[in-house]
């Protein structure tokens, strides 16, 4: 019988959505547990790598609904920020690509995308195109609290966060340099750049080397080599310029004009000339005064920083290879007029020692990585290593002047400062992760923003709490917390406003927009309050800084305060206690990109403004979704809009696909073929369901079997399991335990009963079994799979919802060591059975089985207890059985069983030892005794269980006296 999916998924919606039931309100005698996701970017449909964020905290919200908590999982939508202007720029422009995307990938009909020259148009429909695939999922929202960044109550907010900051003196107004879109004339972050890249900018030294009135400006990220340059780079094939730059005149290449425009110098070009004109020239080193000659490299990239390098062949790998390709080519450089000779004469300058290594750093890494051209990609692990190595451990030489014996670290700054200061060198900001291209397509570039406002994240104090708040977090996974610890150090100034975009104005300087990674960072606090906003249609004027330092701070009288603001005094005790109850925050989910940035801020931002009793309690980063093994991008076409994906799968599958396969940071490879066979699995469940609700008995009261007893047993450990897997967040461990593994032992309990005779009685025992798995499964597998579970729930008659229901408790008493270990006892001696008979080639028609003598459990167990605290030796063994008369009057038995037994016992694994203990004797003979019928039916022969003891006992091999506990002897005839 084949699931509608979409029947049952629907019916279901429309259910919860009538009855409520995910509509949290503050209960005061239920525990809260408060969860969020970063709510999306509307400028584009979620894909199945969303889905998995989403989804993930939604199952997450469900899990904690099942412990017993009143859930508030809300959500909300980011209109903040420039994407959307940049690309209704595009779309006025008719930009092919994107129109493309709009039309195929996102399937955006042809009516909406000509609204879309308005950016908030845009955002408005990408926003309920999201909204509708949450719904179509199945997430467990409470929609009574949605808003949006451009609301005017939000903005409202938003001003009185930044006051906040800003009465901290977190916020402070300078001249810095930014990541720049030339063509929006914006300031750029992650979330506006292709392939969601943060512009990363470092400071270059721009060493002036003098060469006949003019300046080579070699730019550097190592002044302090400068003692050991032998040569100048630059590229043949390019065009460089001379050019009047502030007051002085430089020779730069052309590319690095705009540049230094961008870093607010004046630069007039005086005449083009190519590289080649350069090489074969003379400069002078601005510490030695020493002639230095040009030479060709074409590794020099215009583009970077100057285009003019300074070569260090000692201590900078890519200078050594290009050296050492000037010296074998030197003919080659007749043509500029550089002799053999002038080649001869350059050599590395050693200017630093390092430990272990010889005077050339350079040379000794390029030898061990066998790098031999300019081009090798392991040039740049090379650069690294050598650097790490002289920044930790390195000293200046002698030949270094009065840096001498300085550490590396230390001279780089201070080498940096008096070139500077004696002007003879500058600084210049430049990206190092170059290429960084903007949404609009623009590469970006570095600007000196004037005036530009800022986010000190760089201040030591606010660091310290930010690391007080996040030692107090729970980190999932783990792993992640140094990466946090690492982000909180490295932090720094950041740019908090733009001059364009959607958002909210700057309170104190309206022309600039708060910036989109700095109006989401406290917004869970504006969701406990969005409900009443929208209930008692409060004013964004009402929505004073003094009812805000009210509702989340506890500042000032109700009264007073309801008063000044126009505002129903109950409404504002309703919004602080609300806020009262479900703050603070106990889970923020998000996608691993965001721990440099979003995560981070979040921590930093409440902990300016809210107490220490409000801290985020836990944050849970999750790994981002391959398709079929491939990184999703638009290039490929691969990217399968969530809606489209549920049309294809079915909700419940594709929920299941997205986290069965992968923990928290791994990535999760999802493919057609995976989502299928999920579908499968999860109707053959439906299917199991059906059957077992139609099977009830009619008949009470059979009494359980071994093998029933064992099979509750198991599901007792797939219980614990499961909820040990769910609390870390390990979904795909509690899924595997809940699903996979539990249906390992229901293969095997099957296989036990599938010949038993079922009378009535035993029909009802099986039918309590397998209703009590089923309940547990249905319970474990709902937060994942909730529409196929609730439909299930209500075949099964159940009053209520399983989203609601109470998730299955482990409970050790419904743990039957006993029944474990005589099932392991049947399987184990079917299974050595069935190997004797491949081994032996006989088709046999009886088999024997004897299992242990009484004498022999009791040297066994003395043996397994002490084994417990110490390796068991065989002497002082004997010693202690010896002190047992029954024992000693049969020493040399048991001193052969012993020794039979000694090495398996002390390699045994402790959670076997206690198990075994814990049951003492297994009644062996009435185990196997039970399991006769089913024997025989396996084996297709006549089974006889005998004790080794017993005088009736059929035994023409003597086999018997080779049983052993948990290891009876088998005879086949
Ligand atoms: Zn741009």
């Amino acid at each position: 019988m084949p699931v509608d999916w979409e029947k049952i998924e629907e019916k279901w919606q429309k259910v919860w959505g009538k009855a409520g039931i995910f509509e949290a309100d503050p209960e005061s005698n239920k525990p809260k547990y408060f969860i969020t996701v970063a709510y999306p970017y509307p400028n584009s449909p979620q894909h199945i790598g969303h889905g998995r964020t989403y989804t993930l905290a939604d199952v997450h919200a469900r899990y904690m609904r099942m412990r017993g908590y009143n859930v508030l999982f809300p959500m909300a939508f980011h209109y903040t920020g420039t994407p959307v202007l940049a690309m209704s720029k595009r779309l006025k422009e008719r930009d092919k690509e994107l129109i493309d995307t709009f039309v195929h990938i996102y399937k955006v009909p042809k009516e909406a995308l000509k609204n879309f020259v308005e950016p908030v148009k845009i955002a408005q429909y990408f926003h309920e195109e999201i909204k509708a695939g949450m719904k179509k999922i199945g997430y467990s929202i409470d929609w009574r609290r949605e808003f949006t960044t451009i609301d005017p109550q939000y903005n409202r907010f938003i001003e009185w966060q930044f006051k906040k900051l800003s009465e901290a003196r977190f916020i402070s107004q300078g001249s810095h340099p930014v990541g720049w879109c030339p063509s929006d004339g914006n300031p750029v972050g992650q979330h506006d750049t292709q392939g969601d890249v943060e512009p990363e900018i470092e400071e270059f030294t721009l060493i002036k080397f003098d060469y006949d009135g003019y300046f080579l400006p070699a730019a550097t990220l190592r002044p302090e080599t400068v003692f050991g340059v032998t040569n100048m780079w630059l590229n043949p094939e390019v065009e460089y310029v001379k050019a009047k730059v502030d007051n002085e005149q430089w020779v730069i290449s052309k590319e690095s004009i705009e540049k230094l425009r961008y870093l607010n110098r004046k630069v007039e070009v005086e005449e083009s000339l190519s590289g080649k004109e350069l090489i074969g020239e003379k400069i002078k080193s601005p510490v030695s005064n020493e002639e230095i000659l040009i030479l060709p490299a074409d590794f020099v990239d215009p583009k970077n920083a100057t285009g003019v390098v300074m070569s260090v062949p000692a201590h900078a790998p890519y200078d050594y290879i290009a050296l050492e390709r000037v010296k074998r080519e030197a003919s080659k450089l007749e043509k500029y007029g550089i002799t053999q000779e002038a080649i001869d004469k350059l050599k590395p300058i050693s200017i630093i020692a390092v430990p272990n290594y010889s005077p050339y750093p350079a040379a000794d890494v390029v030898k061990d990585m066998n790098i031999q051209n300019q081009l090798d990609p392991s040039l740049e692990k090379a650069t690294r290593e050598v650097y790490r190595h002289e920044f930790h451990n390195g000293r200046m030489k002698e030949n270094t002047g009065e840096y001498v014996g300085l550490p590396v670290a230390e001279a780089k700054e201070r080498v940096k400062e008096n070139l500077v200061k004696t002007g003879k060198a500058e600084t210049m900001y430049e990206l190092v992760n170059k290429p960084v291209i903007c949404r609009c397509g623009t590469e970006c570039v570095v600007k000196i923003f004037q005036d530009q406002w800022f986010i000190n994240y760089g201040n030591p104090e606010w660091k310290a709490t930010a690391h007080k708040c996040l030692n107090n977090m729970e980190i999932l996974p783990e792993d992640l917390r140094p990466e946090f610890n690492y982000v909180i150090d490295w932090l720094h100034e950041k740019a908090c406003a733009r001059k364009a975009g959607l958002g909210t104005k700057l309170p104190w300087d309206p022309e600039w927009i708060i910036e989109s990674l700095s109006d989401s960072v406290i917004y869970m606090a504006y969701y406990t309050i969005m409900k009443h906003i929208q209930k008692h249609n409060v004013q964004p004027d009402q929505l004073t800084d003094a009812v805000f330092n009210y509702i989340f701070l506890g500042i000032g009288q109700p009264n007073e305060v309801a008063k000044e603001a126009a505002l129903n005094q109950k409404v504002l005790e309703q919004m602080h206690n609300e806020f009262s109850y479900f703050y603070p925050l106990d889970s923020r989910h998000s996608g691993r990109d965001l721990v440099s940035n979003h995560l981070t801020f979040m921590i930093f931002v409440h902990t300016a403004v809210f107490p220490e009793t409000l801290w985020p309690c836990q944050i849970a980063v999750n790994g981002s979704v391959l398709m079929e093994g491939q990184k999703m991008s638009k290039s490929l076409g691969n990217i399968i809009p969530l809606r489209e994906a549920i049309k294809m799968f079915g909700a419940d599958p594709l929920r299941f696909a997205v986290l069965a396969t992968s923990e928290l940071l791994q990535d999760a490879d999802f493919s057609s073929t995976l989502a299928k066979s999920v579908r499968d699995r999860l109707e053959r469940f439906y299917q199991f369901a059906v059957e077992t609700v139609q099977a009830q008995a009619n008949v009470k009261g059979g009494q359980l079997t071994l093998t029933d007893r064992w099979m509750l047993s198991r599901l007792q450990e797939h219980v614990r399991t499961a909820t040990r897997s769910m609390d870390k967040l390990m979904v795909r461990k509690a899924i595997h335990s809940a699903l996979y593994a539990l249906d390992q032992d229901f293969q095997w309990y099957l296989r036990r009963i599938a010949k038993e005779n079922m009378v009535p009685k035993r029909k009802s025992a099986i039918t309590e079994v397998l209703n009590k798995i089923l309940d547990a499964q249905v319970r474990m597998l709902a937060p994942v799979a909730p529409h196929i579970c609730e439909e299930i729930w209500e075949k099964m008659g159940r009053e209520g919802f399983v989203s609601l229901a109470e998730w299955p408790t482990y409970n050790e008493a419904r743990v039957d060591m006993g029944a474990e270990e005589g099932e392991t006892l049947v399987r184990n001696v079917l299974e050595d059975t069935l190997n004797i008979i491949k081994a032996t080639k006989i088709a046999p028609k009886r088999i024997n089985y004897y299992v242990a003598a009484p004498w022999k459990w009791k040297v066994y167990l003395t043996s397994l207890e002490k084994s417990v605290s110490e390796r068991i030796v065989l002497s002082a063994l004997m010693k202690e059985l010896m002190t047992r008369p029954d024992l000693k009057k049969m020493a040399e038995k048991v001193a052969k069983f012993t020794r039979l037994i000694i090495d398996e016992i002390n390699q045994m694994p402790d959670d076997k030892k206690h198990r075994q203990l814990q049951v003492k004797v297994l009644n062996e003979h009435q185990t196997l005794k039970e399991a006769e019928n089913f024997f025989e039916q396996e084996l297709n022969a006549k089974v006889h269980v005998y004790s080794e003891e017993d005088s009736q006992r059929y035994d023409p091999k003597k086999k018997s006296e080779l049983a052993r506990p948990y290891r009876p002897a088998i005879y086949l005839e």
